[in-house]
C-alpha cells in the first residue's frame, strides 16, 4: 500500500468527466480527476464545456412542458403554420 495520491492521464480524465459531473465516482477517483483538471488546462476546458452543456440540457428538459404547443406558437407568430398537420 502506498499513500501516494492516484494520478491519471488525460485519456482517463476524459473518460471520467461524465461520471464526475453526475457524481458517480468514488471519492478517491473523483479527487484524482479533480487534481488532473487543476493541472491540465485542456482537460479543464473540456470539463467546463461538458458541465455547462449538461446543465443546459437538464434545464431545458425541465422547462419543456409543452414543446409541441410552443413550437406551434412560435411558428404561428412567424406566420408559418401549415394546415396540413401530419403528425
Ligand atoms: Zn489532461
Amino acid at each position: 500500500m502506498t499513500s501516494e495520491p492516484r494520478v491519471i492521464d488525460c485519456q482517463e480524465a476524459a473518460r471520467r468527466l461524465h461520471e464526475l459531473i453526475d457524481g458517480e465516482l468514488t471519492p478517491e477517483v473523483e479527487g484524482a480527476v479533480q487534481r488532473h483538471l487543476e493541472d491540465c488546462a485542456p482537460c479543464m476546458a473540456v470539463y467546463e464545456f461538458e458541465e455547462a452543456f449538461l446543465r443546459f440540457v437538464k434545464l431545458k428538459a425541465k422547462g419543456q412542458t409543452a414543446p409541441g404547443d410552443l413550437k406551434k406558437r412560435i411558428l404561428g407568430s412567424l406566420g408559418l403554420t401549415s394546415n396540413s398537420d401530419n403528425t
